[in-house]
């Protein structure tokens, strides 16, 4: 039988970045997908647009990965959000930079970046076995034997391991390389959701699903203590809860003062750049100035038509009451809500509903210049399956590309 240079385990942005390099160097590569094409996850990122880089510097990208981010130091000096953007303008697909420095093709379609990947794997011979579905790994002296759910068996003298997180599991990522790693000896730390919803007990929020509030500021407060998050963003209201950009941001934070204190209170900020105290000065000009004009009317100014009516009956204030009739007190509670307007965070969904997965295979176990597992020679690790994770903005799809070329490259040189 047959054996490959290299097997690389899933068709992700990882594993066909790897396959493609290692057979650029000249080694025959073998990529093991279990779904019927490559990059199922892929085609689902940035809403369909892929958001597959970020122009920020090296430093930031560094940031974007938390405490352990200066692990990703050689792997993106190696292979960086440049490298990246040539790699799709040489192979004919251009791209357009957003705010916050996020690099999208051109095209604004995932789909043009998963054809690009199909494009270069075809060109570069690398063989594709769809279908195949690891169920286990036999390590023998110098080669490994790989074995599908169908029994069919693959030979590879080194394997490189892309199988993703454990969310969005109906796109084929569903942890089944955290399992492998584990048995072949690997630490893998608790995986937590990264970028993931949060569920809010305030009834009158869910008629509200879709609602976007715009360029909110937000402070949690937890076990007597008051956090204010410096980030300010979109927030969108759902049937269930918050999400939106400043909330999947912060979310992994979140989640880590729920686990520790149970619930918590998020105030939101609906006027951040104004002070507290001048509000409260704003509002009692107004309510002379625009005395006749109703409560409901009036708050239109501060607040998405569609909100105004459920947060006043959730003050027991009535809407169409006159400004020239509300009370002081009332007009207190007013200001007290536009700059701090509470819900109750309860919890937030599981982890298939997560952007990415937070934990996986310890880093410490892992060579950051190679990719490659410290414990089991020839067996290299790339993209989400690593612990850990990065903050929205393009920065994880960079870190599946970059250590999917590292692992590839790595695996063809030694
Ligand atoms: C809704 C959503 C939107 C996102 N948008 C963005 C974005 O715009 N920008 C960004 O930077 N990041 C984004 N991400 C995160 C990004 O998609 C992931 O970080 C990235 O896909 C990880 O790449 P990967 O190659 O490591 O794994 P994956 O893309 O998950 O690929 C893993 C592959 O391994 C295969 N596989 C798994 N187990 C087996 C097995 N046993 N046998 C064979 N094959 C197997 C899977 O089928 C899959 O094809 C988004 C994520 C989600 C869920």
């Amino acid at each position: 039988m047959q054996i490959y240079d290299i097997a690389v385990i899933g068709a992700g942005p990882a594993g066909c970045m790897a396959a493609i390099r290692g057979a650029q160097i000249g080694k025959k590569v073998i990529l093991l997908e279990k779904n019927n094409k490559i990059g199922r996850k892929l085609l689902i990122t940035g809403n369909g647009r892929c958001n597959f880089t970020n122009t920020a510097p090296l430093n930031v990208f560094l940031e974007m990965f938390g405490k352990r981010g200066s692990f990703y130091r050689d792997v993106f000096n190696k292979f960086s959000n440049h490298d990246l953007i040539n790699f799709f303008e040489l192979n004919g697909l251009g791209h357009k930079v957003e705010e916050d420095g996020r690099v999208f093709p051109i095209t604004e379609k995932s789909k043009s970046v998963v054809d690009v990947l199909e494009k270069v794997l075809e060109e570069e011979n690398v063989k594709i076995l769809y279908n195949f579905c690891l169920k286990m790994i036999d390590t023998h002296e110098n080669f490994f034997e790989l074995y599908s759910t169908k029994n069919q068996i693959i030979k590879a003298y080194k394997v490189i391991m892309a199988t993703g997180g454990a969310s969005y599991r109906s796109t084929g990522s569903s942890g089944d390389g955290f399992i492998f790693a584990n048995l072949l000896g690997h630490k893998i730390t608790e995986l937590k959701p990264g970028g993931v919803p949060l569920i809010v007990s305030e009834e009158w929020i869910q008629q509200l699903k879709g609602v976007t509030l715009k360029n909110v500021g937000m402070e949690i407060e937890y076990d007597n203590k008051h956090l204010t998050l410096t980030t300010r963003g979109n927030l969108l209201l759902t049937h269930f809860g918050i999400s939106g950009p400043v909330i999947l941001d912060m979310s992994h934070h979140i989640a880590e003062i729920l686990d520790k204190y149970g619930n918590l209170k998020l105030k939101i900020d609906f006027i951040p750049e104004i002070k507290d105290d001048d509000l409260g000065l704003m509002l009692q000009a107004d309510f002379q100035k625009y005395s006749k004009k109703t409560l409901k009317n009036y708050l239109k100014f501060h607040l998405p038509l569609r909100i105004i009516e459920p947060i006043l009956s959730s003050l027991n204030l009535d809407p169409h009451k006159k400004l020239n009739q509300i009370t002081k007190k009332e007009r207190f509670i007013l200001q007290n809500t536009l700059k701090s307007l509470p819900l109750t965070i309860t919890g937030h969904l599981p982890l298939n509903d997560a952007f990415v997965t937070c934990g996986g295979v310890s880093k410490k176990e892992i060579n950051p210049k190679t990719m490659e597992s410290k414990l089991i020679n020839r067996l290299y690790f790339a993209g989400e399956i690593l612990s850990g994770c990065g903050r929205r903005g393009g920065y994880n799809l960079q870190q599946a590309f970059s250590t999917g070329y590292v692992a590839g490259d790595s695996a063809s040189k030694n």
